[in-house]
């Protein structure tokens, strides 16, 4: 893999696993750890087989809303921890939305294949830096303070 490969992917590695420990820093109860865990949950796929081939390949089906509300609902069935699952859906959520828009988008309507992408460059530059900065605000923010989804 190509140096400029590799850090493009470790950037946007951070961001999801940054943005999902502050949302559930920020919203939640639950250990925010589970914001790393499953704000890079999606990106399991880069392990799939290539000769595997669709679903199972790079935003296939571990980046669709079927994927993310299997995974929260098998997680609050078995912690039985509504912080538990508002973390899993805080987290998965974020790494949905932000790949979303990126140019590859995600498949939204899964099984049905879309191609609908706004194409913006979520991973680039500039947004890495309001992500981050968004991000690092949130866990600035008062947490006494605040209310949380219990
Ligand atoms: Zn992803």
């Amino acid at each position: 893999m190509e140096l400029g490969r590799i850090l493009f992917l470790t950037g946007a590695f951070a961001t999801h696993a940054l943005v999902g420990y502050a949302l559930v820093r920020g919203f939640t109860d639950a250990d925010p750890r589970l914001g790393v865990v499953f704000g890079l949950l999606p990106d399991v796929d880069f392990l799939f087989p290539a000769a595997v081939g669709w679903p199972f390949v790079h935003r296939g089906i571990t980046h669709t809303p079927l994927f993310a509300v299997t995974v929260v609902v098998g997680c609050y069935a078995l912690v039985r921890e509504r912080a538990v699952a508002a973390a899993v859906v805080l987290a998965l959520g974020s790494h949905l939305a932000i790949d979303s828009l990126s140019p590859k988008g995600i498949e939204w309507l899964f099984p049905l294949r879309t191609d609908w992408s706004p194409g913006l460059a979520v991973h680039g530059p500039t947004a890495t830096v309001l992500l981050w900065t968004v991000s690092i605000g949130l866990l600035l923010w008062r947490v006494d303070a605040r209310p949380s989804l219990r």
